[in-house]
């Protein structure tokens, strides 16, 4: 029994990373984020990745937060996209 439940907690580092990522997401559940934090108290690599994804993030929300593109731009795209819209339409 003790066997089946370490195997079941104890997550390796492809499945830590991919939790990270889900947990970002707002995705995880109880038991995954007790894997996941279980995972990272013993793991020194997973915390240092956890460290540098959380710092990416952080990085990436500040150059896009103030970021807007010029209306000329919105409405060129705007209509690109509203024709690529129309041909996907006509050639289904
Ligand atoms: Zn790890």
């Amino acid at each position: 029994m003790k066997k089946f439940i370490m195997k079941y907690l104890m997550l390796n580092c492809k499945d830590a990373t991919f939790l990270m990522s889900k947990r970002d997401e707002g995705k995880l559940s109880m038991i995954d984020r007790m894997r996941l934090s279980l995972h990272i108290s013993i793991c020194h690599l997973c915390r240092k990745f956890e460290k540098q994804i959380t710092e990416i993030g952080l990085g990436t929300k500040n150059v896009h937060s103030d970021f807007q593109l010029p209306v000329d731009v919105k409405s060129k795209l705007k209509k690109v996209l509203d024709e690529m819209g129309n041909s996907l339409v006509e050639n289904f």
